[in-house]
Order: structure tokens, then sequence, then C-alpha cells
């Protein structure tokens, strides 16, 4: 989608002037990217008559960068799709117990979500209960009691013996007992809407005061996600949605059309198999995602945890004169830790999506070696790395206590990182710096 979508734009902004015939061509390609990222049909046929009532109007065509404006308002109008607003998932205060059930298909990621919602709870400080109401697959149980613990929150089971309804009770008793604040059902789906699956989810939501309803749609089925989103809420009612495996996903048509053919809010999105990666959905980030802009603002805000502008600034100056040396390698490394890595950095930046990057120089363990290798070097070898020879090498894995290897690994590393980093110095330095700026 997002390929189609830029030529398009590509087009749009190559011509000074445009004609109410130029906007309805590129956006007769625009409609058919969307319906063959497999947006549903009346979404797609709807935003294309908003956007193109906006683009035809006078002032933009008369303006001085029509293409532009065009691909403007092509975005205010994806944003708005998807519902404008961040949401988050709505709590009781204090010790009050907020009820939360996931409902979904199965293999949508209802378990391993609630592990990731549970995760991301307790760092808010909530004292969640996870509630193992799938009695049907042989290992849900099991699968929730792993992911608990690797959570670290409790998970309450009965066993396969019972009723889902009778669990969901039990376990909001055993919440009010044990000081828990928020219980989450990991209820069972089926591999379609059946009404087996419909009924049960109605007896719990009748026995039990559900709080939330948070359904769990696969983005990898698409226009099928969007189907059964209709569906599950007519049926049960919905209160958020949670889009799993959007890493696998490049069409973007499922996160397009939920919010318009269910009228819920996408509350997060499942980016990968690990417990951590649950993201928090804007609109806007999204937008400019599928749009092809690359996804700044995720990056700002994760530079801007803990990142130094100056020091940023200060080492882009030496690289381009440069005198990057290993002392820079170690800041510039434990910088791009606090941002997640620098793959998950270069995904995000436009047009680099499928960049390789090696990860594992950054991981902490790594970091540590890295530190030590760095600090037994004297200030001539890391602000000259050329000048380590042999016996030096040698000498400075004694003083870190590590293989004669590992030190020739990490000045590997460097003159990897350096090439790297030379090729695109917007990267590390006044790049990032910069972007904050704006
Ligand atoms: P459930 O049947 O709805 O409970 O689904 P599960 O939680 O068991 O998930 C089904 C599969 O999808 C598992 O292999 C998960 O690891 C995987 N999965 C869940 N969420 C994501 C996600 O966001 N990205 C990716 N790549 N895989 C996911
Ligand atoms: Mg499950």
């Amino acid at each position: 989608l997002t390929d189609k979508l830029q030529n398009v734009f590509k087009n749009l902004r190559s011509k000074g002037r445009l004609t109410q015939e130029d906007v309805k061509a590129a956006l007769k390609e625009v409609k058919l990217a969307l319906l063959e990222a497999d947006v549903s049909f009346k979404v797609v046929k709807q935003f294309i008559k908003t956007v193109e009532e906006r683009a035809i109007g006078q002032d933009v065509l008369q303006s001085l960068t029509p293409g532009q404006t065009v691909i403007k308002i092509v975005n205010e109008e994806m944003v708005h799709l998807m519902g404008s607003d961040t949401t988050e998932i709505s709590l009781k205060p204090g010790s009050e117990i907020t009820i939360i059930m996931m409902i979904g298909l199965q293999g949508a990621g209802k378990t391993t979500t609630t592990a990731k919602i549970a995760g991301k709870l307790k760092s808010k400080g909530k004292k969640p209960l996870l509630a193992a109401c799938d009695i049907y697959r042989p290992a849900a149980i099991k699968q929730l009691q792993i992911n608990g613990e690797k959570q670290g929150v409790d998970v309450f089971s009965m066993g396969e013996g019972h009723k889902p309804v009778n669990i969901a009770k039990a376990a909001v008793e055993h919440a009010a007992k044990n000081g828990c604040n928020v219980v989450i059902l990991d209820t069972a789906g089926r591999l379609h809407v059946d009404e087996d699956m419909m009924n049960e989810l109605v007896e719990i939501k009748e026995n039990v005061e559900i709080h939330q309803t948070i359904l769990v749609v696969d983005a990898m089925t698409g226009q099928d996600a969007v189907n059964v989103a209709g569906m599950f809420e007519e049926k049960i009612g919905v209160d958020g949605v949670i889009l799993t495996k959007l890493d696998g996903d490049t069409r973007g048509g499922a996160a397009l059309s939920i919010r318009a053919v269910t009228g819920r809010p996408i509350l997060y999105v499942g980016m990968g198999e690990k417990l951590s990666d649950l993201e928090q959905f804007y609109p806007d980030r999204m937008a400019s995602r599928i749009l092809g802009m690359g996804d700044i603002l995720t990056l700002i805000e994760k530079a801007q945890v803990d990142i130094d502008e100056d020091k940023a600034k200060e080492m882009e100056k030496k690289l381009k004169k440069a005198q990057f040396g290993f002392d820079d390698y170690l800041e510039s490394m434990s910088q791009m830790k606090k941002m997640g890595g620098f793959g998950e950095i270069l995904k995000m930046l436009p047009g680099m999506g499928g960049s390789q990057v090696n990860l594992d120089m950054i991981d902490e363990k790594a970091l540590g070696k890295t530190e030590a290798i760095i600090l037994s070097m004297t200030p001539t070898e890391r602000t000259n790395p050329d000048v380590l020879n042999p016996a030096r090498k040698r000498r400075i894995a004694v003083g870190a206590g590590v293989d004669i290897s590992e030190v020739n690994k990490l000045v590997k590393q460097f003159e990897q990182a350096r090439k790297m980093m030379k090729q695109m110095p917007g990267m590390m330095g006044g790049g990032l710096g910069g972007m904050m700026g704006k």
C-alpha cells in the first residue's frame, strides 16, 4: 500500500498546477491501492468521496503547492478514519476491580495479548489477575500460566472441568480476596464465528459485571478481521479493539477500516510475539506509516526518553571530521540502547523498512563487555583507533578480562558502525537532534 501511495504522491508533487482531472486520476489510484490493501469497499468509497470533495475545492487547486495539499488531505482523512485520538483502556480508580473480557477468534492472539496488557497495567501500578477461561484448547491454560509468570502476574485457573462463566466468577472473588484490581478474562475463541462461542461469551457477560470487552483481531486477515469485528460488536458489544500481528501485515487494510466499520477504537497494536511487543495505537502515526512518511513521531518519542541533544550534535561534528573514536562509540551505543535499538529505529525511518542491522551489539551484556574493553584502552587508542596493533589489543584484552577475539570483534563493529554512521549522519547526531528541535 505504502509503495503504491508513494507513487501516486510523487506524481502529484511533480506537477506545478493541478486540474480537477489530475486530482480525480490520482484519487482513483489511491482507491485501487486501498482496495488492494484489503480495506473494505464501503470504507474506501466514503473515504475517496470525502477526500475528493475537499481536494477539488477552489482553494486547494489554486494554492501554491496543490500536490502537497492533496497529500495532506489524504493524510488527515486517514487519521480521521482511524479515530483521530488515542484511546486508553478505561480502568476503575484505586482498589476497585476492573473486569476486562478478551474475545476473538482462535489464534487471533488473545492469550498472548492478555499477558501483554497485564505487563502494561502492572507497570502502571495495577495488580492484574489473569483468568484462564479457555477450557477447550488443551494447552491454553498452560500457555496463560507461562505468560503470566513471565510478566510476574497471577493466573487463576480451575482446569478444564468447569464452565467459563463459573471460572470468571471465581476469578473475580479470588481477585477481591487477593487485592488484585484488574481481572482479565482470557476466553476461548473458535476458528470461525459460531453460536457456541457467542453464547458462551453472552453468558459470561450476563453473569459477571464486565467493564471492558476487548476484541482481539489478527491484522493479517485483512477484511476478514473487520467482518469478524462487526459480528462481535453486534452480538457481544465491544469497547475497544486490539489489532495483532501488525508486524506481519504490510497492507494496513484492517487498521484503516476497523474503526469505520465497528465504530470502536483501536486501543493497542501487537507488533510481535514477544510480550513487550504491544504498542499504543496512534491514528496519526499509523497514517504516516501507511503513507510512507515513516513513523517519525514514534521515533522522536523514543529519542526523547533520554537522548542528550548536545552530545548528539557534538558526535555528528566529530563524525564529519572523522574524529569519531571509541568513547563516542560507547556513548552512541548506550544512547541507542535507551531508544530501543538501532534496528527498531531504522525500521521507522522512511525508506528503511528492510534494513538489516546487527542488534546484539547493543544488548545489555554485550554493552558491559564493550565498556570494559574500551575502558582498558589508553586515551590515544580511544581517539585514534588506527594505532591498535596486535600487541596493544592483547594488552587491552588482558586488562578487560576478555579474550583477544572479543577485542577484535569490537574493533570490527566499531569500524562498521563508523562507516554506517558516515553514510547516514542524520541518524546519530544532528538528525535526531534536529528532528526533536522541529
Ligand atoms: P489466541 O488463540 O487468540 O489465544 O491466540 P494466541 O495468543 O495463542 O496467539 C496465536 C499466535 O499468534 C501465537 O503463536 C502468538 O505468538 C502469535 N501472536 C500473537 N500476537 C502476535 C503479534 O502481535 N505478532 C506476531 N508476530 N505474532 C503474534
Ligand atoms: Mg488463547
